[in-house]
């Protein structure tokens, strides 16, 4: 049984900037000799998330969409309120779609479906740059 963690970073834009990392966590996962088991895809921060969807412009334009109108930017949060920092939305909306996605792994790849990406989303009001943990836990 091996434990393996793999880091990488992506410059992103905020604003719900939903970028596809399936390529980056291939390439972690080939830098380690793990052949099956379970990779989780991880980002540290309380303003992006980790997702899986069909990486084309029309569907991910829907998905900006369905989360603008779940936690809208411009109605009031308590969070600015009491910090200031204008992105109590980002927040909410990272905790809603959530900060990690698991796939299982299969003799060495990622089980997923042909249309099916793996994408960090960020949410904050400015540029960020995000590191994503890739956690690969098999044999
Ligand atoms: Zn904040």
């Amino acid at each position: 049984m091996a434990v393996v963690l793999k880091e990488f970073q992506v410059s992103t834009k905020g604003f719900t900037d939903v970028i596809d990392v399936t390529d980056n966590v291939r390439r972690a996962l080939s830098q380690s000799k793990v052949q099956n088991g379970l990779v989780t895809v991880s980002v540290a921060g309380s303003t992006a998330a980790v997702s899986t969807i069909e990486f084309e412009s029309g569907v991910v334009q829907d998905l900006r969409d369905a989360i603008e109108r779940m936690a809208p930017v411009d109605i009031a949060y308590k969070h600015d309120l009491r910090w200031h920092d204008g992105n109590g939305f980002a927040h909410v909306r990272a905790a809603m779609i959530g900060s990690s996605f698991s796939v299982p792994l299969h003799s060495g790849d990622l089980v997923l479906g042909t249309w099916q990406q793996i994408v960090l989303l960020d949410f904050d009001n400015r540029p960020r740059s995000r590191r994503v943990f890739v956690q690969i836990i098999g044999e």
